[in-house]
């Protein structure tokens, strides 16, 4: 079985946790260096990027982390995660500092900044039927580099904003997936991570 880490600095740790052991993978909470090591793969999860970004430095855990994405270490970030794996950030903080998992531009607060969410079932590649998406001050994919490859697209516009992104074994989606019932997105990524 493999074990999928969820960073746990801040933001919707449990639900990750209790979705990866629902979709046949041991999940781990990851605050410390230590704990990275033991993982086969992490996911990056929704919250505040910002507060997450200066948390990751307080930690002693950016530069482990940057070290284990750069060596090939599965990674999912899912909103504010997604921010955290681009290689550049629009409307950011100045000091706000990000991964570079994926080639690709975010924007953040993308569909505006109000508190509401909004909701909409997308056609995923990979999947069979629509996921039912719920975005919260999501951010979007402004634009992606060569080996990147686009999964699904809002709007139910072939043109619409990129949401959901692969490179590699790094996945990356605007919305919130560990809400609601649907499990077929941690699936996609516990199949990933397992290298099937
Ligand atoms: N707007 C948040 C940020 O900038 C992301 C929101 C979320 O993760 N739900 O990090």
């Amino acid at each position: 079985m493999v074990t999928i880490g969820v960073l746990a600095l801040q933001g919707d740790v449990g639900e990750h946790v209790r979705a990866l052991e629902e979709s046949g993978a041991r999940a781990l909470a990851v605050r410390r260096p230590g704990e990275l090591e033991a993982v086969d793969g992490l996911v990056i999860p929704g919250g505040e990027s910002t507060t997450m970004s200066k948390l990751l430095l307080a930690f002693g855990l950016f530069d482990p982390l940057k070290a284990r994405i750069d060596a090939g270490l599965p990674v999912w970030g899912t909103c504010a995660g997604m921010i955290m794996l681009a290689s550049h950030i629009l409307d950011g903080r100045p000091d706000q500092k990000s991964l570079g998992a994926i080639d690709m531009v975010v924007r953040r607060n993308a569909f505006g900044r109000q508190v509401d969410s909004y909701e909409e079932d997308l056609e995923v590649k990979g999947l069979a039927d629509p996921f039912h998406a719920v975005f919260i001050r999501a951010p979007w994919v402004e634009s992606v580099g060569e080996g990147v490859e686009v999964l699904a697209r809002a709007g139910d516009d072939p043109a619409g904003p990129i949401v959901a992104v692969r490179s590699g074994r790094a996945l990356a989606t605007s919305f919130h997936p560990e809400i609601g019932g649907d499990r077929r997105m941690h699936g996609l990524f516990v199949s990933l991570v397992r290298g099937s």
